[in-house]
This record gives C-alpha cells, structure tokens and sequence, in this order.
C-alpha cells in the first residue's frame, strides 16, 4: 500500500513529504478519503472551504 500524506494547512492528499498545493507540512496521521470532482457542486467541499478539485482528506491530525 502507498504510503498517503495529507496537508496539514489545506487536507491535500500527497504522497511527497510536502504540499505540492500550499507548501505545508504534511502528517500521516489523517482520516477519511474525499475525491472532489466538481467543487461548486459538492456541499462537503464548500462546507470545508475547498475550491479546487483533488483528493482530500476529512481529518487531519
Ligand atoms: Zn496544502
């Protein structure tokens, strides 16, 4: 299994040791997988201020 990392500022799903979206520093400790297609029509991702589609995840510790 791929070792998945999510951004710790904006919930980014990576497998780099850092954001390739925002720069931050990324945790291994998250919850939850959310793939956004379409942005303007998911009420999760308004609902956790995302505007870009990708992969998210839901908590990140
Ligand atoms: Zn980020």
């Amino acid at each position: 299994m791929i070792n998945l990392r999510a951004c710790k500022n904006c919930n980014t799903i990576t497998d780099l040791a850092k954001c390739p979206k925002c720069g931050g520093e990324v945790s291994r400790e998250w919850q939850g997988y959310l793939v956004v297609i379409d942005p303007e029509k998911s009420e999760i991702a308004r609902k956790m201020g995302i505007h870009a589609a990708g992969r998210y995840a839901l908590r990140v510790k």
